[in-house]
C-alpha cells in the first residue's frame, strides 16, 4: 500500500521537528506535491544529480535528504542555470523532495547522535545546548477497561518518557459525572440523566513536539464521544537540544589509534588529523558536517579531539593552540551514517505499509592519490 508523502515528511518531523533547525535554513519541503502517493522513498545527503539518477532508477517518488535544494528564495526557475534546471529535473521526474536539515543535527538521535553511536561513544550529551526540550503534562479521565489501551495509545506518541524510562504515567481513580444533553450519543449512560462513573484519572509527560500527536492518538483510543483532557505547561525542562555531542571512548587511545577507527568506523579512505599522534584521547566531541565552530565547545567541555568535517587550516591551528586535536573525517564522511540511520527510522515507521525505502550513499566527495 502506497502512503501519501506528507505521511512519510510527518514520520521525519517526528523525529527532527522543523522548529529546531537553525533561523538562516530551509528544512521541509522543497519541491512537489506533499499528497502525492509514495511506494519507494529514497534517502540521500545532497539533492544532486546524481541522486536524481538513483531516484528514477527505482522509481521513487519521494526523495529525503539532509541538505536542501533551496537555501534562496527563488526568483525565476532557468533551465540555463544548473542549480535551477536541477530542481526542473526533479519536477519532471515526478521525483517530490523532502528535507531534514539543522533540525535532524540538533534533534535528540540525529546526525551527531548517529556518528557518536558510530564511533561507539558513551555517555553522550549535547556538545553546544542552545535550549531545553519544552514539557507538557497530560491529563485525561478513562474508564477502567479503557485505560491500558489509551496509556498504550499515548506512549506510542512519544509521551511518558523520563530519562531511559518510557511508558512513564500516574493513576488514580475516582469519579467522574456527567449529564449528557438530548442528541448525544453517550459511551456509558442516557441523554438527561446525570451519571456518575468509576473513571481512572491518567496522567503523563510529553514534550512539545510530540503533543499534537499524543493528543490525537489518545483521542482516537478513548471511548468517550467527549473527552475530557487537560494540557498543563511544564516549568521543568526536558533534554538539552543543540548541534554535536561528546562523549566517552571505553578506554583512552593515542590520537593516531583513534584517528585510524574513524576511518574504519566510517568506512573512508583516509582522514586528516592535527595533534600529536601519540597522545591519549578519551573524551570526544563530534559534529556531523562543518563543526569547526564548536572548536571553542569542545575545548570548554574538556573534549580531548573533535571529529568533525570541512576544518579549516587556521582552524586546527586554533584548536592545536588550546589543546584540543582535530580529526577531519570530511563533511560527507561525517554525515553519511545518518543517511542509512534516517533510511531505517522511515522504514520501521512504516512497517506493515509495503513502502520500500532506500539508502543511497553517494561516492565519496573527496578522491584521494
Ligand atoms: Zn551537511
Amino acid at each position: 500500500m502506497s502512503v501519501s508523502a506528507a505521511r512519510v515528511a510527518g514520520i521525519i518531523e517526528e523525529l527532527a521537528p522543523r522548529s529546531l533547525a537553525e533561523e538562516w535554513d530551509n528544512p521541509g519541503w522543497q519541491l512537489g506535491d506533499p499528497a502525492c502517493r509514495v511506494n519507494r522513498v529514497l534517502v540521500s545527503l545532497d539533492p544532486g544529480p546524481d541522486t536524481l539518477e538513483k531516484a528514477k532508477e527505482l522509481k521513487a517518488e519521494l526523495l529525503v535528504t539532509h541538505h536542501p535544494l533551496f537555501f534562496r528564495p527563488l526568483k525565476h526557475l532557468r533551465l540555463d542555470l544548473p542549480e535551477e534546471a536541477l530542481a526542473a529535473a526533479f519536477l519532471k521526474a515526478g521525483v517530490a523532495v523532502y528535507s531534514a536539515h539543522t533540525n535532524l543535527d540538533v534533534a535528540p538521535g540525529g546526525t551527531s547522535d548517529v556518528l557518536a553511536r558510530r564511533l561507539g561513544l558513551d555517555k553522550v550529551e549535547v556538545l553546544a545546548p542552545r535550549e531545553a526540550e519544552k514539557l507538557y503534562k497530560i491529563v485525561t479521565f478513562v474508564p477502567p477497561e479503557h485505560v491500558d489501551a489509551v496509556h498504550q495509545a499515548l506512549a506510542a506518541a512519544g509521551a511518558g518518557w523520563i530519562g531511559n524510562y518510557s511508558h512513564c504515567s500516574f493513576q488514580v481513580e475516582g469519579t467522574g459525572t456527567f449529564l449528557p444533553a438530548a442528541g448525544t450519543h453517550p459511551y456509558i449512560g442516557r441523554p438527561g440523566v446525570l451519571e456518575r462513573v468509576r473513571e481512572i484519572r491518567l496522567e503523563t509527560i510529553v514534550p512539545a513536539p510530540r503533543l499534537g500527536e499524543a493528543i490525537s492518538r489518545m483521542l482516537k483510543a478513548h471511548p468517550y464521544e467527549e473527552v475530557a483532557y487537560d494540557v498543563y505547561p511544564l516549568a521543568r525542562e526536558g533534554r538539552a537540544l543543540g548541534l554535536g555531542r561528546v562523549g566517552e571512548l571505553k578506554e583512552a587511545l593515542p590520537l593516531v589509534r583513534f584517528a585510524q577507527l574513524v576511518k574504519e568506523a566510517l568506512g573512508l579512505p583516509a582522514v586528516w588529523y592535527a595533534g600529536e599522534e601519540e597522545r591519549p584521547v578519551r573524551k570526544v566531541a563530534v559534529c556531523g558536517g562543518s563543526g569547526a565552530s564548536l572548536i571553542g565547545r569542545a575545548r570548554a567541555v574538556g573534549a580531548d579531539v573533535l571529529v568533525t568535517g570541512d576544518v579549516k587550516y587556521h582552524d586546527a591551528q586554533a584548536a592545536g593552540l588550546s589543546g584540543l586535536a582535530v580529526i577531519d573525517a570530511g563533511h560527507a564522511g561525517t554525515e553519511n551514517p545518518m543517511v542509512t540511520a534516517l533510511a531505517e527510522y522511515i522504514t520501521e515507521k512504516l512497517a506493515g505499509e509495503e513502502v520500500e525505502v532506500t539508502a543511497y550513499v553517494a561516492p565519496p566527495d573527496r578522491r584521494y592519490v
